[in-house]
């Protein structure tokens, strides 16, 4: 499968691979790996702070932002320029987008969330709810799937504000149907905000397209940005003159080396920055990005497609006592797995020990995220082949 894997060359673009102590690295969607060239752009990046100093800032930095996420949105979210800004935390930026979003339409009272969303997403949403007195409408979801169309559809009305979903579920791997849900929160009057973070290069995504109102994804998984490596925004075009986000900082503001009176939002998507970019957190994921709009995010999606196929048919073969916490169809899940048995939390630990990396997540889960740029199948074998060792030997 290796031999025959049109992307088996861009194994060789990942930093330190052969020399590392790990035989099966299965998180790729908690913490890509680093590219050669990320690490030779970010060496780069410090030399360019140490000669030009404070005017970097004016030749290049202040504007990185949003040429990276122009760069990334027509790469990978089909989103046309001047609509993705880098910048914040994923929480951080949730919370800004949804708190915008919610004052596009006053007057309304709710918010529709899942009960199996990523926990920051349902916390950000729980404070703002007791912040500005709205209330949550949960959709309870079967935690080995995800929101389906028709519980969207059943769950807005005319008091829904906002939905807040994932499009690939962070437990699961469910992959939303987006346009679908965007159309019937919109038949409802209400906005939609997407969490990208699990599909962001490993799915396709067409926002523009799909008629989403927000988007909010993190650049440390597929995209290989590095721990910590800043989030991306997307506010659509039509909303922006309208949009105010509640952190009114001067890198956010119309002219903000005029040090004027009064907060004025910059002109388009500007206006979701608040405080100063960080720089070079940002320059990793420069590579992944570009690696991706020449190999094409449908060879990705196709690899991933087989690498998940591949982890769950060894499983069915030689750890016949897990079940399977994802959806048997590959066109409804993203780019990672998840097994569940009673003695997976034990088992982590020894798998770690053995150079083997999937992540565990409560209560009984293990999640297998092979990345499609750098990982292999023989990596998936060597990986479930040591979680059935560990398993047999007690
Ligand atoms: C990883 C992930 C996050 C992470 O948020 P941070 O602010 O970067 O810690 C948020 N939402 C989802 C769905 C995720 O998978």
């Amino acid at each position: 499968m290796d031999a025959a894997d049109p992307l088996r060359d861009c194994r060789a673009l990942f930093h330190g691979i052969d020399e590392s102590d790990v035989v099966a690295y299965l998180d790729g969607n908690s913490l890509g790996r680093p590219t050669i060239e990320a690490t030779e752009a970010i060496t780069a990046a410090v030399t360019q702070w140490s000669e030009r100093l404070i005017r970097g800032w004016d030749e290049q930095w202040f504007d990185l932002p949003v040429t990276i996420g122009d760069r990334l949105g027509r790469v990978l979210l089909g989103a046309a320029p001047g609509q993705t800004t880098i910048g914040d935390s994923t929480t951080v930026l949730l919370y800004k987008l949804a708190r915008g979003a919610l004052a596009l339409r006053p007057g309304r009272t709710e918010i529709v969330l899942d009960t199996d969303n990523f926990p920051t997403d349902r916390y950000v949403l729980e404070g703002i709810a007791a912040e500005v007195g709205l209330e949550l409408r949960w959709i309870t979801v079967d935690p080995a799937a995800g929101v389906e169309a028709d519980a969207v559809r059943d769950a807005v009305s005319d008091r829904t504000a906002l939905v807040v979903l994932s499009h690939v579920a962070y437990r699961s791997g469910f992959l939303a149907d987006a346009e679908s849900i965007t159309l019937a929160a919109h038949a409802a009057g209400a906005l939609v905000l997407w969490d990208l973070c699990h599909s962001v290069g490993s799915v396709p995504i067409e926002l523009d397209a799909w008629g989403v109102d927000f988007a909010v994804g993190c650049t440390y998984k597929y995209l290989n940005g590095g721990p910590g490596s800043p989030a991306f925004g997307y506010v659509h075009a039509a909303h922006q003159e309208a949009f105010r986000q509640p952190i009114w900082g001067w890198m956010g503001r119309r002219d903000p080396f005029e040090m004027a009176a009064g907060y004025v939002p910059a002109e388009g998507i500007r206006r979701l920055i608040s405080g100063t970019p960080a720089v070079l957190g940002m320059i990793a994921m420069r590579s992944t990005i570009d690696l991706i709009d020449r190999v094409g995010i449908d060879a990705v999606r196709a690899k991933s497609i087989r690498l998940t196929e591949h982890a769950l048919d060894l499983c069915r073969d030689l750890v016949p006592g897990a079940r399977v916490g994802s959806p048997l169809d590959p066109a409804r899940r993203g780019g990672h797995v998840t097994l569940d048995h009673p003695r997976f939390r034990e088992a982590l630990p020894r798998l770690w020990d053995r150079g083997v990396l999937p992540d565990f997540r409560a209560p009984e889960g293990l999640r297998l995220g092979p990345s499609p740029l750098s990982t292999s199948y023989t990596e998936v074998l060597t990986g479930v082949r040591t979680i059935a060792e560990v398993l047999a030997d007690p």
